[in-house]
């Protein structure tokens, strides 16, 4: 069964909560005190909905605690304050990389925790064995290079759509890393990979994995083309073109239809050889997104300086959409910046139909969330494809 622990000093706001969560099958422990964290025993919590405005501890030293701690299960906040503190504690969440679900902004009905309490009851991310105890990242990295040795790594798919006609526009391949039962988010694993020089190899599995993977139903789609996630990192990497296109001819794909999305998660310096490894995959057919833009390194710079065909809105600005004055106006003003540059626009992490409303009210066409489905495993892509084609 999966548990939630709320920590929230407002004992009517408690109350109200548990019993609607309860409801719906899914524990739910509560602390009023927050300090009282200190001496929690936080195994078996799957999810934590932190109050940032307390007296003694606030939210925001919980989440510091948390981090030390290295809570690894799911984090979401909740506040009457302004939409500015809420993204300012979801901003926080990412740079001590917790593992960040939602923000919760009071006063809410019951509608708001439908979202989370799906999430939780669908099984979508919530695993039901309990995490194995890995102490520190040199025990989780000793399994990582063995996950990445014997392949174990998987791949599973999310479509990107349009949010007008419904066609599907291609997909991406996001890494899953499946550990004795327990799921590691790739925001945990792939810094690790990226820190501990392993990330090259790491994308080698995934490549090859979802080049296979991919051609087992392409034949389905209209547009096949296929995203795969980089590392900025790689880009120092100046035989990563050559590699990729002799990955792509194994499996009888064309460069046109391989869209490389770049995070940049470190900082990295003005290089002439990433611009150059950029450029070539460009010659050579190969589309190029940046990915995340607006959240961490992600910028105006890298537009500036790559030859790149697709920028891709972070989930960040998206799922505020329809909540923050600040999120519409950035958003509005990237896309039209984005189509002055001739660049495809994707928002991603669309969960709900009024941000589709206003994506298309701003002339962005094309999305990718929950919404239209979840990352998938390959049988469940097969499945999910025929079940439209027969629905038409
Ligand atoms: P990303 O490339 O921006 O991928 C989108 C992330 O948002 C995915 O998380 C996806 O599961 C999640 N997502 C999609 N729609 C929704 C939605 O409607 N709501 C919410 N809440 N989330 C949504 P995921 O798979 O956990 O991946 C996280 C990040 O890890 C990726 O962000 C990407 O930067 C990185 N990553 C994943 N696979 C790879 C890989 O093979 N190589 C590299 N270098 N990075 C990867
Ligand atoms: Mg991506
Ligand atoms: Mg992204």
């Amino acid at each position: 069964m999966v548990t939630l622990l709320l920590i929230d000093d407002d004992k009517d706001f408690t109350e109200f909560f548990v019993a609607a969560i309860e409801e719906s099958g899914i524990k739910c422990q509560v602390l009023n005190q927050s300090k009282k964290i200190l001496q929690y025993n936080l195994t078996g919590i799957d999810h934590i909905i932190i109050d940032l405005l307390m007296p003694d501890f606030d939210g925001l030293q919980i989440l510091r605690f948390l981090k030390e701690s290295r809570y690894s299960r799911y984090i979401s906040v909740t506040s009457g304050q302004d939409q500015s503190i809420l993204n300012a504690a979801r901003e926080i969440c990412q740079l001590h990389q917790l593992n960040f679900h939602s923000v919760l902004k009071k006063p809410f009905d019951l509608s708001c925790l439908d979202a989370l309490i799906i999430d939780h009851v669908d099984g979508g991310i919530i695993i039901e064995k309990p995490k194995p105890l890995i102490k520190n990242d040199t025990e989780l990295l000793e399994q990582l290079k063995l996950a990445i040795s014997t392949q174990s790594l998987e791949v599973y798919f999310q479509p990107k759509v349009d949010m007008v006609s419904y066609e599907i526009q291609g997909f991406e391949a996001l890494a899953r890393w499946n550990l004795d039962g327990a799921f590691i988010p790739p925001t945990q694993f792939i810094p690790l990979a990226e820190r501990s020089g392993l990330i090259g190899k790491l994308t080698e599995v995934i490549v090859e994995k979802s080049l296979r993977y991919f051609t087992q139903f392409k034949h389905l789609l209209a547009h096949p083309n296929l995203s795969i996630n980089f590392s900025a990192l790689e880009l120092g990497q100046s035989n990563l073109p050559d590699l990729l296109i002799s990955k792509i001819e194994q499996h009888n794909m064309a460069s046109e239809q391989i869209t490389l999305e770049i995070t940049e998660t470190v900082m990295l310096q003005k290089n002439t050889l990433s611009l150059e490894v950029l450029a070539r995959l460009r010659l050579m057919g190969f589309k190029l997104s940046i990915d995340d833009f607006g959240a961490g390194y992600s910028s105006v710079n890298m537009l500036q300086n790559g030859p790149f065909t697709e920028l891709k809105i972070d989930r960040a600005f998206i799922s505020e959409l329809d909540k923050s004055d600040q999120s519409r106006i950035i958003v509005n003003s990237v896309v039209q910046m984005a189509k002055k540059l001739n660049l495809n626009v994707v928002a991603e992490g669309i969960e709900e139909q009024t941000i589709v409303d206003e994506l298309i009210k701003m002339n962005c066409l094309t999305g990718q969330g929950y919404l239209f489905s979840r990352p998938m495993p390959l049988q469940d892509v097969i499945i999910w494809l025929e079940n439209r084609f027969t629905s038409k």
